[in-house]
């Protein structure tokens, strides 16, 4: 099975595309993995790579689409695969599909961790600490009793300046005008699958696993 991964910062995606691919046995490329291995191995793109990594600046799409067809040229993929964190944007989509045509195989399923913006929001901005004693506190598995106060200590809660709710706001909309394109873009190939993305990551998997039709 080939499967691409969506969904917004905060959704889960990343956890569900990792236990997915343990699941049914294919193997799970992240970008970041993907780039970190090349530029360890020191091939010729991932020395290219490592020249934008190390300048800070983004790793162009088609030495991500070279990467990814290296990987379909030895065979890596052929039994399967989920894509998580890659395509972002419709070229990188396109880019893509253009290179899996070359290959003779394509997306079976572009799987969405559908979740509201409130609760992105919420997640992502409910990471918390406490200005006294350091305790850490998480929404919605761990919230203090009393909010934005210490259970251990009555101290304050703050959060970090990535994770006010302001700074959260400006990633979905980033997120919205890159990435939510792609989900039109798959629909439109009738291979995206929405799959509701609240709930305990367990409810998540086994609607995936439905979705899908996998045991
Ligand atoms: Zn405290």
């Amino acid at each position: 099975m080939n499967l691409i991964f969506l969904g917004a910062p905060g959704s889960g995606k990343g956890t569900q595309a990792v236990r997915l691919a343990e699941q049914i046995d294919v193997l799970h490329l992240s970008t970041g993995d993907l780039l970190r291995a090349a530029v360890k191995q020191g091939t010729d793109l991932g020395r290219k790579a490592e020249k934008f990594m190390k300048a800070g600046e983004l790793v162009p799409d088609d030495i991500l689409i070279d990467l990814i067809e290296e990987k379909q040229n030895a065979g890596d993929l052929n039994s399967g695969f989920i894509l998580d964190g890659f395509p972002r944007t419709i070229p990188q989509a396109e880019a893509l599909d253009a290179m899996f045509e070359r290959a003779g195989t394509g997306i079976d399923k572009a799987v969405l961790l559908d979740v509201d913006d409130e609760e992105i929001i919420k997640r992502l901005s409910g990471r918390m600490y406490c200005s006294e004693c350091q305790a850490g506190y998480n929404y919605p598995a761990n919230m203090p009793k009393v909010e934005g106060v210490c259970d251990r200590c009555g101290g304050k809660l703050v959060r970090r300046p990535d994770d006010e709710p302001e700074v959260v706001k400006n990633r979905l909309d980033v997120y919205k005008k890159q990435t939510q394109p792609i989900e039109d873009y798959y629909r439109k190939q009738s291979v995206l699958l929405p799959i509701p993305g609240v709930g305990t990551p367990d409810d998540i998997f086994d609607r995936i696993r439905k979705g899908l039709d996998v045991a």
